[in-house]
């Protein structure tokens, strides 16, 4: 049976990005607050939950891919501590000024990457952004995009999915 997911976007949605441009070592990883709670309900309402990024920083020689990759291990090993699985976990390492691709959001290919992986009913799934481009992304896979308030408590927003 195909399974409803909640896609995330990662900065401004999970990790506080109002210090940060970039984030991609341990010290800049803050949660944003309730994030955990948040991520409870949702796991509680039976959708699985993916982080989907855009890492343009990697092309642009900011930082490398091995330090996303350690990043993301530090990210899932502290939602695991609070008892919170992240299904799976993608990014697009490419920035338009260095090299074209078809992944990074607006596009949806990430996004499809996933559903079709894991199987997931894309007519009960949402994508969680902060971002223009992340509603636009959702929209171009075909699944519903919430657009919610940078770096706040997105659970004014989650309301509607958790009744
Ligand atoms: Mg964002
Ligand atoms: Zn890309």
């Amino acid at each position: 049976m195909a399974s409803k997911a909640i896609f995330l976007d990662r900065d401004g949605v999970l990790i506080d990005n109002s210090k940060h441009y970039y984030i991609w070592n341990a010290d800049q990883l803050s949660l944003i607050d309730g994030i955990a709670e948040n991520l409870k309900i949702l796991l509680q309402k039976g959708f699985k939950l993916f982080i989907v990024s855009n890492q343009g920083g990697i092309s642009r020689g900011k930082y490398t891919k091995k330090d996303i990759i350690n990043l993301h291990g530090e990210l899932i090993s502290t939602f695991q501590l609070n008892g919170i699985e992240i299904t799976d976990i993608i990014f697009c390492p490419h920035h338009p000024d260095i090299e074209k691709c078809l992944c990074r959001k607006p596009d949806s290919l990430m996004l499809e990457k996933l559903i079709a992986r894991h199987k997931i009913d894309k007519a009960s799934s949402f994508f969680i952004g902060d971002s223009q481009s992340d509603m636009e992304a959702a929209a171009n896979a075909g699944i519903k995009g919430i657009q919610i308030v940078p770096n706040k408590n997105m659970y004014p927003f989650i309301l509607s999915l958790i009744k």
